[in-house]
């Protein structure tokens, strides 16, 4: 069936590789037809002092120069201008117009943060050794995930990654099964769509996000769902869609739902 991948980063983020151009060519070769570029919104000095999570400011209109120009050189391909925006909470500190909001075909929402304490990258992972921290940072995770994909004033299109937090393998010591339905009742009263994010399987947790179980739950709570590789280098275009669509099909899904550049999603079924 079709590949789609409506997650992925390029050169224009510190931490990722890559040309716009060099990611269409690997998504041809892989035979994607639809690819969202998704690089990470610019977040300010306090949060990103070295450039290295988010995209300058001063690039973004090269950027969207750049995907553009793809767009209109690989009419084949469905190609899609988009960001990965984090959500501060109360913690926020930008300010970007609708305008700037509009200019996207897509925006996906990611909790990277919790109370201004990025958890999930590598360089400040400490935290989660000090005693009873999983139990604390989870409950906080789902806290702020929930209040994210519920608010339907904020421009997210897609959940990214929605359990993040398991990303370095800690746990928390309660059941996360009722957090799990907290988020899909969340993500359907924001009108959100989620991804499987297949880049999980490659970190400490070993899994795609979301886990089965709560994929599950957003299924039944009838969540459309989107696939997203989370690629930080072109290789990595096409890594396990397929996978994600087995996951999805396992979770009780029927058709995986695509966004368009038009501000519109199309659906396909799940005819793996
Ligand atoms: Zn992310
Ligand atoms: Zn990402």
């Amino acid at each position: 069936m079709e590949l789609v991948n409506t997650h992925c980063h390029t050169g224009y983020c510190g931490h990722a590789e890559g040309s716009v151009e060099e990611y269409v060519r690997a998504a041809e070769a892989a035979g994607i037809s639809t690819l969202a570029f998704t690089d990470h919104f610019p977040l300010t000095p306090a949060f990103d002092p070295d450039d290295y999570l988010s995209v300058p400011r001063s690039s973004m209109e090269v950027y969207r120069q750049d995907v553009m120009r793809a767009r209109e050189e690989h009419p084949e391909m469905e190609i899609l201008f988009g960001v990965e925006m984090d959500y501060l909470g109360h913690h926020e500190d930008r300010t970007f117009s609708q305008a700037e909001l509009d200019s996207f075909d897509l925006v996906l929402g990611s909790v990277h943060f919790v109370d201004a304490w990025p958890f999930d990258d590598p360089a400040q992972r400490g935290r989660w050794d000090e005693p009873g921290a999983p139990d604390a940072i989870w409950r906080r995770y789902g806290e702020l995930w929930c209040a994210a994909a519920a608010d339907a004033a904020l421009r997210f299109d897609v959940m990214s990654h929605p359990d993040l937090a398991k990303k370095f393998g800690y746990l928390p010591s309660f059941n996360l099964q009722p957090l799990y339905g907290q988020m899909a009742e969340a993500a359907r009263e924001g009108g959100r769509m989620v991804e499987v994010n297949t880049s999980g399987a490659y970190y400490a947790c070993a899994e795609a996000f979301p886990a089965p179980a709560l994929l599950h739950e957003f299924a039944r709570a009838g969540v459309p769902c989107t696939v997203g590789t989370d690629a930080h280098a072109p290789e990595n275009v096409a890594r396990d869609i397929l996978a994600g669509y087995r996951l999805m099909k396992e979770a009780g899904y029927r058709s995986l739902t695509v966004p368009t550049s038009s501000g519109d999603r199309r659906t396909i079924a799940l005819d793996i």
